[in-house]
């Protein structure tokens, strides 16, 4: 295929970005019009209560390829990159913040390994300026700790900044898991994988909106959708206690020791491995609940931009 009839989507999840959007959509346009290949920029308004979504329709009037698909609510971020690739159309498809701290520059970098072959290629980041070292060390736990107890290989340092093939966007889009680990779920599929390195920058305006409630939520869809290790766990920490207490048991009988305070101390301990062995088991629990009740994954209140009445791609 030549270049110049590629397309070319950018899905761009947006929650309440009124502060940059018109500068990330600048930014854009100015990027994309200097490419040999055509865009298509794909904005979800993730159920944002400010302006974000008018400033998004007003810069349609300047630009044809913007298109934007508005939910109903808030249903989070994964959930809002899950229908943006749905409604792309393009030959690859890139994901990427709105607030610009992915560069645009990298697409390209992205685009010529796409051209060399590979059908999904990530943005590494070896430079992460304005984020708070609890939030790179957190990350950074996260990504190595989730490699070392599922089988699927997430590369390390990656968040969402990726161009994926068609290919990988459609077997992605049969994907229908609900609290979807997008990162996860681009491993899982495989195919030829490569990444390209960036630094990633501070965001140009307003705060982030992954709050650390947002971030352990994430981090649980993580390792629940593909580890069964913490449930396992469960029966490694009761084989331990059980083996824990009879050896203690036994210790007491032979000294004849007064074990009082240490009995409070062992109800607690048990006490607390129990409960956490439940709630581990819950959290895997709740998730088969929510999978059954099989209800649409995001609600779409409207979509402008798209030349005939889009069909989202879901198979
Ligand atoms: N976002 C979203 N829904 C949410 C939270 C965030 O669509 O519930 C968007 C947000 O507008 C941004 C991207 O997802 O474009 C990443 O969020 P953010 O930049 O706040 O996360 P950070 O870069 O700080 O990890
Ligand atoms: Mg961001």
């Amino acid at each position: 295929m030549d270049k110049e009839t590629e397309l070319i989507s950018i899905v761009l999840p947006v929650f309440n970005e009124e502060a940059g959007i018109e500068n990330t959509i600048d930014s854009l346009e100015n990027f994309t019009a200097n490419q040999p290949q055509n865009f298509e920029l794909i904005f979800i308004d993730d159920g944002s209560s400010d302006q974000s979504a008018k400033l998004i329709v007003n810069s349609q009037a300047y630009h044809s390829n913007i298109k934007l698909v508005q939910f109903s609510r808030n249903f989070g971020h994964q959930l809002a990159i899950t229908a943006g690739i749905r409604y792309a159309s393009g030959d690859a498809v890139v994901v990427m913040d709105a607030d610009l701290q992915d560069p645009p520059a990298v697409i390209v970098d992205m685009i010529s390994k796409w051209h060399e072959g590979y059908d999904v290629v990530y943005g590494k980041r070896v430079l992460r300026d304005g984020e708070s070292w609890f939030k790179k060390v957190t990350a950074a736990m996260f990504y190595r700790g989730l490699q070392k107890i599922t089988s699927i290989k997430i590369p390390l340092d990656t968040g969402d900044f990726r161009l994926m093939d068609r290919q990988v966007v459609h077997e992605l889009s049969r994907m229908n898991e609900t609290d979807p680990f997008v990162g996860g779920m681009v491993s899982w599929v495989g195919f030829k994988q490569a990444d390209v390195e960036y630094e990633r920058r501070e965001r140009i305006a307003g705060y982030s909106k992954y709050p650390l409630t947002k971030m352990i939520r994430l981090a649980m869809d993580g390792v629940t959708s593909f580890s069964a290790v913490p449930l396992q766990l469960a029966n490694w920490l009761g084989t331990f206690s059980i083996l824990f207490s009879l050896g203690y048991l036994g210790f007491a009988l032979m000294t004849q020791m007064d074990t009082a305070h240490f009995a409070v101390f062992s109800i607690f301990l048990m006490v607390g491995i129990l409960l956490l062995s439940l709630g581990m088991i819950g959290s895997y629990l709740f998730r088969i609940f929510e999978a059954s009740r099989k209800r649409p994954l995001y609600i779409v209140s409207k979509t402008t931009g798209f030349q005939d009445p889009p069909s989202p791609k879901t198979y």
